[in-house]
């Protein structure tokens, strides 16, 4: 009886364990699968194949998977394809299973509706011979009345309204009532892996570095349910260049040409006397490249060097770039 009670007790675990692992959610979102490179234009007659690999991609994607750039139809088409015949019903590529269904006759835009809730990497839809076309597209998602696609065929590029596809139709409605059956992936359930929905993101509290203080790249923050999906990261202080610098002697006089740098509001010269060790330190407000004279100098021998700095309006702190190299002068 023991036996058949702890048998019972690790199957149960067993089964947990199992359900957990299918329900682990997804860190890809709904811009990650959205991303135009996701998406590709068909070779000649081949809708439905590069359908499906926007498809298979979109599932890769969602599966945590990095490798979705490789999925290309040349490298589904052995796999999928039929050559002089088509897309095949059903097959398997990269781990995704994806398989066919025909739509009903009747309240299809319910049906795809409720296809796109259990699907968050889309459906392939095809238009077999109504109003003479032959095309399929994949769906992307629904939302507030509107159907969103990628287009194999014809100029639009991306996720856009299926309004402006070119499945045959001259609206959105007309256009749903020419599907006649789609792919889907029968496997993994990625419904499962993104709970009840697909985290939308924006960033906040992004923050620019400045020469002051630390930027911040931002949070990606879902917009449906709060969560902070990636933390940003800190973006050092920005450092301010040490400026060009040219020097010229006269009696008595040491000329300092100063080039400006970005975003500097002065520069500093220091000057000592290598005789006596005496210094001299002066700050000049400038913008602008200019030469200014340290004058009324006693001493044969000096070094010099100068250092941009920036001030902040603000508060008053100053920011300062590296000196310059020391420069051995004689007056
Ligand atoms: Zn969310």
């Amino acid at each position: 009886m023991k036996k058949i009670v702890s048998l019972i007790l690790s199957c149960s675990l067993l089964i947990s364990a199992f359900l957990f692992s299918q329900t682990s959610v997804s860190a890809a979102t709904f811009e990650d699968i959205n991303k135009p490179e996701v998406f590709i234009k068909q070779q000649p007659r081949t809708c439905t194949l590069a359908s499906s690999v926007m498809l298979v991609r979109r599932a890769t994607i969602l599966c945590d998977e990095t490798n979705w750039k490789s999925i290309t139809e040349e490298s589904m088409r052995s796999t999928a394809w039929i050559e002089g015949t088509g897309l095949r019903w059903d097959f398997t590529y990269n781990g995704i299973t994806v398989s066919h269904q025909d739509l009903p006759k009747k309240n299809k835009k319910t049906a795809l509706i409720d296809l796109l809730k259990i699907h968050p990497e889309g459906i392939v839809a095809y238009n077999y011979g109504n109003s003479k076309q032959y095309h399929a597209i994949i769906l992307t998602d629904y939302s507030e009345g509107v159907f969103y696609c990628a287009d194999p065929a014809g100029s639009t590029v991306g996720r856009v309204p299926l309004e402006s596809s070119t499945i045959k139709g001259k609206d959105q409605d007309a256009k749903i009532a020419n599907f006649s059956y789609y792919w889907y992936v029968a496997s993994p359930d990625l419904a499962n892996s993104v709970c009840d929905h697909l985290h939308q993101t924006e960033l906040k509290n992004e923050k620019p570095a400045t020469y002051f203080e630390k930027g911040y790249t931002g949070d990606k923050v879902c917009t449906i349910c709060k969560e902070v999906i990636e933390k940003g990261k800190q973006i050092n202080k920005l450092s301010l260049k040490t400026p060009g610098v040219k020097y010229a002697t006269a009696k008595k006089k040491i000329k300092v040409t100063y080039k400006k740098v970005k975003d500097a509001t002065g520069f500093q010269v220091k000057c000592v006397n290598t005789e006596n060790g005496n210094s001299y330190a002066k700050k000049y407000n400038t913008k602008k490249t200019v030469t200014k004279a340290i004058t009324s100098l006693r001493g044969k021998s000096y070094k010099v060097k100068i250092r941009s700095y920036t001030k902040n309006k603000d508060t008053g702190k100053i920011v300062y770039s590296k000196w310059t190299k020391n420069k051995k002068l004689k007056v």
